[in-house]
């Protein structure tokens, strides 16, 4: 089996020097051996449930049989299946799984994946055109492709046709198993498509750049894994050309193309493009040595840390165009957070300390891995988070598949490869990033080999136990992370702080000595002779924190997040009294306990407390509070055990504190609607008045199905007397397809028929206020409205209310 040494031996110049390339270089994550309690059983059930799983849906999608219709289809044979191709941008989520799939063969040798494997890049193979181009969707049928795909190649790829976002997927995957199992067939695939590119964009030829990145830092592995400067070349050529040029697609914020690259300044626009591009930045300036990147990249880190970054490392704030908000907009229930941003955070956070050496990467990284990217996967492997908020009034569900599938096979590949970011190197130092309890066989720049071994529960404990055997006795700098979080800086700018100072400090020792805490860039220099045997000793206080944030960030005012060690916490519905969260309020003077339950959520430590619950307790609007236990569990498990409130902003006075609704003839009704609509019905009577009509909290939509009529049920618990009825619709112009309905109306239930309200005032349709109608009275079990949508748009409710 290769490893990623004798690969990497491969990029050095013609002239036998080394090439040029990050200063710190990873320890790769073939080196490192987990058996620890919280990552060696992840990645286990990624290697064993998740991975499988994802090449099952795959299948299951159409995903693969695009590769044999291609195929088929430049053969010349006439297609049977003739259903119309799937996204353009679905040929990556074969790419990405097999990327995945690649690191696992990689630590553990499989026989039948790798040989499913093989088998995938045949098919992928026979899909390739003569002269290197691989796009099924224009492949299977020329004449009628996706229509994002244009009607000729490269035509649509500033906008939408995601035919180089599917390369560079291919280009990672093709560089991991050739890594991983020494077979050349996929990058032999990957570099005949290169080949193609090299042909076809470049000085003097097409200057076209891609819609969607990736293919920046695919062409960076292609180059470590052969060598070839032109794929470098070719990288940076995309980046260069990438601007405001008048034409198609050019000139958005939306894929980062309304300034050159090097000119940019603020992280904006979709926030997965953004960071894969970030990424590619860095890659091309290490190998390069350009530092106009590296001044770019820089700034939109210290924009992103300063302004855009949530306390469970997740970015990207808004649903629209998947995008990031401006600075300080950072909304809890409806953060967009996507999975794959949470991957490109950090993969540009892991490049950036690449460049510069600096832990305060790694503690974005470690802040984003613990919380806001592992929330993307359920415990079982087998669900999934597309967007990860930091509220919920039970509207949100993983979802064992998505139409588009971008998040599950990012999951795949990075989990597979979380050994990667534990070391680092640099000449004769070693960087000590993550504690997890593992073996690492380390082999220097100098050509010294150091066995680290660490013995820790974290993220549980922070004590850490490391022993290093060298293979003989040396002098060597191990640079030791000190953790922001355990320093008072839970991430390195002013958007967060710790509501109070702690004054136990972390204690390192050497070989059981204490050795002071002066710290360079984050850690602590251990310059000595190691020999073998030798030990260095950790110990990471990890009482429970209170965070606040920046007053700048509204949604998070009057309110304090709990973390412990890396982790933040999230109160869930289910392990607190009345199944409720939202109504929750945490004093700053209530104590704080840890305690560690192994039966809960394949082993959690749990926050405890007491809290004080709001409950309006008549018709009148009286508030009544009670003390109640309170359990927070760690941010990434939640939504393990169904449908229910979550919060992690919690408030802690009772003016941000959100008291439980009295109960209404309309919040105890139950809610029936017409269509399959995934969004939950439960937002139409859940008592909660919307801020406007497009606030995006908790609403009832019929998209993305238009111009129908569509109808809500409201069955009450027992017959009631109401007279007035007041809708507040859903409606998103500006950003979405749904308006105010054309037209509606209200029936009763009377026996089994449904007759209409009389004497009905006006049935109003204004945007962001109720529109009260008011009727004669009857006595009934249930109500229903009918609405008719506008032409060429859906309809949708924020709350109906009963009288
Ligand atoms: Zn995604």
């Amino acid at each position: 089996m290769k490893t990623l040494f004798s690969v990497a031996l491969l990029a050095w110049c013609a002239g036998g020097q080394p090439a040029r390339d990050y200063p710190v270089k990873p320890v790769p994550f073939t080196a490192v051996h987990f058996h620890d309690a919280f990552w060696a059983p992840r990645i286990e059930t990624n290697r064993t449930i998740t991975i499988p799983f994802a090449f099952e849906k795959e299948e299951e999608t159409g995903r693969v049989d695009n590769f044999l219709r291609a195929g088929a289809a430049l053969r010349g044979e006439t297609l049977t299946n003739k259903k119309p191709p799937g996204y353009p941008f679905d040929d990556s989520d074969v790419y990405k799984v097999i990327e995945g799939a690649s690191y696992a063969l990689t630590v553990q040798p499989d026989p039948k994946l790798e040989a499913y494997v093989d088998g995938l890049i045949a098919k992928i193979a026979a899909a390739q055109e003569r002269d290197g181009y691989l796009y099924t969707t224009r492949s299977i049928d020329p004449q009628h492709p996706h229509p994002w795909a244009g009607t000729k190649r490269w035509e649509l790829e500033k906008v939408d046709s995601h035919e180089l976002y599917d390369l560079g997927h291919l280009y990672e995957a093709a560089a991991a198993h050739y890594q991983a199992t020494g077979k050349r067939t996929l990058l032999d695939i990957a570099l005949k498509s290169a080949g193609l590119l090299e042909n076809t964009f470049g000085p003097d030829k097409a200057a076209i750049w891609p819609g969607h990145q990736i293919i920046e830092m695919g062409l960076a592995k292609l180059y470590r894994a052969t060598g070839e400067q032109g794929y470098v070349s070719l990288a940076k050529f995309m980046l260069d050309v990438r601007g405001p040029d008048g034409t198609q697609g050019a000139g958005r914020t939306y894929n980062q193309s309304h300034v050159k690259v090097v000119d940019q300044t603020e992280a904006v626009g979709h926030a997965v493009r953004a960071t894969y591009m970030y990424s590619g930045m860095a890659d091309v300036a290490a190998l390069t040595g350009d530092t106009a990147y590296v001044h770019a990249i820089d700034r939109i880190w210290e924009n992103v840390a300063a302004k855009k970054l949530y306390i469970t490392g997740g970015i990207g704030a808004r649903a629209a165009g998947e995008a990031f908000g401006d600075n300080y907009e950072l909304p809890n229930m409806t953060a967009y957070n996507e999975t794959c941003a949470a991957v490109g955070n950090d993969y540009w956070n892991h490049r950036l300390f690449l460049l510069h050496g600096d832990a305060r990467y790694i503690d974005v990284m470690e802040r984003t891995l613990y919380n806001g990217l592992i929330s993307g996967v359920s415990l079982d492997g087998k669900s999934f988070f597309y967007p990860n908020p930091l509220e919920s009034n039970g509207q949100h569900e993983r979802s064992p598949w998505f139409g588009v599938a971008c998040c599950p096979g990012n999951i795949t590949r990075f989990l597979a490869s979380v050994p990667g970011y534990v070391y680092a190197e640099r000449g004769d130092a070693l960087y000590v990033n993550l504690f997890v309890e593992s073996t690492g066989e380390i082999k220097l720049d100098n050509g010294r080999k150091v066995k680290m071994e660490q013995e820790t529960r974290y993220p549980w404990d922070g004590d850490v136990k490391m022993r290093v055997t060298p293979d003989q006795a040396a002098r060597l700098t191990i640079h030791v992370r000190i953790p922001g979080w355990a320093r008072n800086e839970p991430v390195p700018s002013e958007l967060y702080k710790y509501a109070d100072k702690i004054t136990e400090q972390p204690k390192l020792k050497v070989n059981g000595k204490p050795v002071p805490l002066t710290l360079d860039k984050g850690y602590v220099a251990l310059d000595r002779t190691w020999k073998a045997g030798d030990t260095i000793e950790l110990n990471l206080p990890m009482p429970v924190r209170r965070v606040v944030a920046d007053n700048a960030v509204a949604a998070d005012r009057g309110r304090v997040a709990l973390q412990r060690g890396p982790l933040v916490y999230a109160a869930e519905w289910t392990d607190n009294p009345g199944g409720k969260v939202r109504n929750l309020m945490l004093p700053d003077n209530a104590r704080l306990t840890a305690e560690f339950r192994p039966d809960l959520l394949k082993g959690v430590t749990v926050v405890k407390s007491s809290a004080v619950a709001f409950v309006t307790a008549d018709a009148a609007g009286n508030v009544h509070r009670t003390e109640q236990d309170f359990t927070a569990i760690p941010y990434y498990a939640w939504a393990n055990r169904g449908r229910g409130q979550m919060l992690v902003w919690i408030p802690n006075s009772a003016a941000s504190a959100k008291p439980l609704t009295y109960p209404t003839v309309a919040t105890t009704a139950k809610i029936a609607v017409s269509g399959n609509s995934r969004r939950n019905p439960k937002n139409i009577n859940d008592g909660e008045d919307p801020a406007s009509s497009d606030d995006a909290s908790a609403y009832f939509d019929w998209w993305p199905v238009k111009d129908s009529k569509e109808w809500v049920e409201m069955t009450f618990e027992k017959a009631a007397t109401v007279s007035e009825a007041q809708l507040y619709w859903f409606d998103d112009t500006g950003h979405g397809g749904v308006r105010v309905p054309a037209e509606w109306k209200l029936l009763y239930r009377e026996g089994e028929q449904w007759k209409p309200v009389e004497n009905a005032s006006a049935y109003g349709v204004e945007r962001n206020q109720y529109n009260r109608v008011t009727f004669k009275p009857v006595n009934t079990t249930a109500l229903r409205l009918e609405l008719t949508e506008q032409k060429e748009y859906s309809a949708g409710i924020q709350e109906w209310k009963v009288q």
